[in-house]
């Protein structure tokens, strides 16, 4: 392992364009399971259906059930050293140029990163599907606290509110997609952290990479279908395994 993390190191020490691009894994740490955790959230509320388009339609009642379980393990999160290892990648160094998320858990922005691209969407906001009026996550809080099972914009629209994040069956928002292959188009490292890379078209992104020729670093629990492509495979929690990267790079810019 300590091989390995020096190799991970050596290869942030000598890129000048660095793209994260993360998954629901980095946030597990922070407790907002993902999916695939034994014993989690998504065991009760099966995603393909509590977080899929049609029947939110239908049964808008179900996703909202879902939603208050998984609002309050989000607004409890706090950004753990995963997180704020990549807000010192842009911070103290300038490396790190983007977050590319697929979490709508805003923990990055909350760490300090600045250009965070959450191609999935975001929980901070949310939006009637009748007027488009847009709400802060503050309100609809607000508004399921009042014991509002569906919020519906306040009256007389009284159109239904959805958050911002992206359901199972909705398009993703293309314009974030193309500045996300634009900036993994630029990098010339990409750091790819806590996911499963089954779920596309976020998926496609480190493909892109991988095939016009972009390094590849990859911390994730478990195997993933690009590790033979990786430079550096770290099978570890990556709340305990990039801080020791970070410390490592850091020892040698001080060497150097
Ligand atoms: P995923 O659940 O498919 O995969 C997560 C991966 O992270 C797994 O391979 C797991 O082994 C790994 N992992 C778990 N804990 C880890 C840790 N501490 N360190 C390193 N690796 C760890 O997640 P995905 O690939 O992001 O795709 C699933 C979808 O889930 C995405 O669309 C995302 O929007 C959504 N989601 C988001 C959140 C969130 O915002 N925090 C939570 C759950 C699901």
């Amino acid at each position: 392992m300590e091989d390995k993390i020096k190799k991970a190191a050596e290869l942030i020490k000598d890129s000048n364009y660095i793209v994260a691009f993360t998954g629901a894994g980095i946030s597990t740490e922070s407790g907002i399971p993902d999916f695939r955790s034994p014993g989690g959230l998504w065991e009760r509320y099966d995603p393909s259906i509590y977080a899929e388009i049609s029947s939110f339609l239908s049964h808008p009642e179900k996703y909202w059930k879902m939603h208050r379980e998984l609002s309050q393990m989000v607004l409890n999160a706090e950004p753990n050293p995963a997180h704020v290892a990549l807000a010192d990648l842009e911070h103290k160094y300038g490396k790190l140029k983007t977050v590319i998320t697929q979490n709508v858990d805003f923990l990055h922005s909350r760490a300090g990163n600045t250009n965070v691209l959450e191609i999935h969407g975001s929980g901070q906001t949310a939006r009637c599907l009748k007027c488009n009026k847009e709400f802060h996550y503050t309100q609809i809080q607000q508004m399921l606290e009042e014991e509002q099972y569906v919020p519906r914009c306040p009256h007389p629209c009284y159109g239904l509110i959805k958050t911002n994040t992206i359901l199972f069956g909705e398009q993703l928002p293309w314009d974030v997609l193309d500045q996300a292959r634009e900036e993994i188009l630029a990098a010339d490292l990409l750091i790819i952290i806590g996911s499963s890379l089954l779920v596309y078209p976020a998926a496609a992104l480190p493909s892109l990479a991988q095939q016009s020729g972009t390094r590849l670093i990859i911390i994730n629990m478990e195997p993933t279908m690009m590790d033979s492509y990786a430079n550096v495979v770290l099978h570890s929690k990556a709340g305990k395994i990039l801080p020791k990267v970070f410390e490592a790079f850091e020892s040698l810019i001080n060497d150097s």
